[in-house]
């Protein structure tokens, strides 16, 4: 049976050759079963700065799967002298295939970290981080925004239509997610209201811990509040494009976003942090 998570997700795995293409766990919904696959070095070095990408943890928000494939394609060539990385690029494919947030089941992956779920995806991504047991230099969790989403207490009109993210620093690392905004080209509009899902917002950064004000994000159950939580990286993001945009650009944004977070935190590329 031909699917989008088949034809897209596997098939451009498929053309990686430098990788180990892990598969982490089966996802048995009905009659149907997806695999979750996990991207990482031939060889884990411990000791080099790791990075973490995901993507696809919500199924219907598939700029960051396609973010995150294009990444391991290409983008990350200019990066393979200062960082590893690891990918699990698409973390809900039933939902992905299905071009829903929740899994084939109704779960919504984003609420169900630290918490000891049995919910296979989150089992296999949080039993992969505990026997890999590696501290992660930056992640990045690749997500959009829908315009129709409506829950947890928030309606259409609480949506933005325009791009921004978060950025969490629990390490004192310096913070560079104003650098990744203003990378972006003219025309791909960031969200300006104050707050966002009640987040304060300040042209399109979210700087977590202090400007969290969202009880969900207080839970600490969605995937960069766990790794933060518990200590499996100090620096951490989720970014986010609108899916009113050709899904080309909200692409291209990710790559931004990613490309110039790692530029910034690489410093023999030269660059220097901003103050
Ligand atoms: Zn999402």
């Amino acid at each position: 049976m031909t699917s989008r998570f088949g034809e897209d997700v596997e098939s451009s795995l498929a053309r990686l050759n430098r990788d180990r293409i892990e598969r982490l766990a089966t996802l048995a919904y009905g009659d149907r079963a997806w695999p979750m696959y996990c991207v990482l070095p031939r060889l884990l070095d411990r000791a080099r700065p790791t990075v973490l990408i995901s993507g696809g943890i919500h199924g219907d928000e598939p700029a960051g799967v396609y973010a995150a494939l294009a990444f391991l394609a290409d983008a990350r060539h200019e990066f393979d002298d200062a960082f590893q990385f690891v990918v699990f690029p698409c973390i809900n494919p039933s939902g992905f295939d299905a071009n829903m947030l929740e899994t084939a089941s109704g779960a919504n992956l984003n609420r169900l970290f630290g918490i000891l779920s049995s919910q296979p995806e989150v089992r296999a991504v949080e039993d992969w981080l505990g026997r890999c047991a590696v501290r992660f230099h930056l992640t990045f969790d690749l997500h959009e925004v829908r315009p129709d989403y409506v829950g947890e207490g928030y309606t259409e009109e609480d949506n933005p239509q325009a791009a921004y993210l978060y950025e969490t620093v629990t390490d004192r690392s310096p913070r560079i997610g104003r650098a990744m905004i203003d990378a972006l080209p003219p025309g791909r509009a960031v969200c300006q209201w104050p707050t966002i899902y009640d987040d304060i917002n300040d042209r399109g950064l979210i700087s977590y811990p202090q400007d969290a004000r969202n009880r969900i994000y207080a839970m600490g159950t969605t995937f960069d509040g766990f790794l933060t939580g518990r200590n499996y990286t100090g620096h951490a993001f989720t970014l986010e494009t609108p899916t009113g945009w050709p899904l080309q650009d909200r692409v291209a944004t990710q790559l931004t976003f990613l490309r110039t977070a790692l530029r910034y935190a690489t410093p023999r590329l030269g660059t220097t942090v901003p103050s």
